[in-house]
């Protein structure tokens, strides 16, 4: 399992220092089996390396560029977090496909960047509340998977996240966290690619429901947005994780 804190655009360098060290204090003297990363904003990724090497904790970043170099202002490219010590990034988020216009695409370009300079990406997908009221939940996700995943042998990771459920406090049953997650398998077993590649799931997780998700059948790991700020609660889902 993967727990992965994304901080989104929050904390100042101080805070980005306290957040990680607390989790690294909560966490250090554990047998955790399994792994916990942190997504700091960019510009604290060099920050909170710094905390956490040498831990069982491990660096991602929140996005990264759909170039590697050139005339792009502002990007950031793969091969730069790399650099920097990030294992995983995540790409796809909605707050970008939706905020930024972000297509399936670009998506798919940022996530071979980052194969290709051996990191992982973590695939978002998800739905919006009109698609699952309407019944088209599993098409709607099909589509990004056909045109947001390179078909590759290299590792990567799945997200599942509604878009309804993001920092709504509302969360799917079970069952059709299930039944999209058996859709995902399906999906990936007909192309062919590895049977041991995680699947997450996101939205609205704490250490209330944590439990609960944790009895889905094919869980990979959870992707955390709002609770992933408290430190203690954080920790608390990573513990009871392992
Ligand atoms: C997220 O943004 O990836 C997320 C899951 O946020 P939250 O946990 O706050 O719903």
């Amino acid at each position: 399992m993967l727990i992965a804190g994304n901080w989104k655009l929050n904390c100042n360098i101080n805070e980005a220092i306290d957040l990680s060290s607390s989790i690294l204090n909560n966490l250090n003297s554990k047998v955790l089996r399994s792994e916990v990363a942190l997504f700091p904003p960019t510009i604290y990724i060099e920050t909170v390396y710094n905390v956490i090497k040498n831990s069982n904790i491990a660096l991602g970043a929140q996005d990264c560029s759909v170039n590697i170099s050139g005339a792009y202002t502002g990007d950031v490219s793969a091969p730069m977090l790399n650099d920097f010590g990030c294992k995983f990034s995540i790409v796809g988020h909605s707050e970008r496909r939706n905020g930024k216009n972000e297509s399936n695409k670009d998506v798919y370009l940022k996530a071979k960047n980052l194969m290709d300079f051996k990191m992982i990406p973590i695939i978002c997908v998800g739905e919006n509340a009109e698609d699952r009221e309407r019944g088209n939940a599993l098409d709607v996700i099909k589509k990004q998977l056909e045109e947001s995943i390179p078909k590759s042998n290299n590792e990567f990771i799945i997200a599942y996240e509604p878009i309804w459920a993001i920092g709504s406090g509302k969360i799917p049953t079970l069952d059709s966290i299930n039944e999209m997650f058996n859709m995902i398998r399906q999906w990936l077993t007909n192309n062919s690619m590895k049977n041991n590649i995680k699947i997450l799931y996101g939205g609205s997780v704490n250490k209330g429901n944590a439990k609960e998700l944790f009895s889905c059948k094919d869980l990979g790991g959870l992707l955390i947005g709002g609770v992933s700020l408290n430190p203690t609660e954080f920790s608390e889902i990573c513990i009871i994780a392992s």
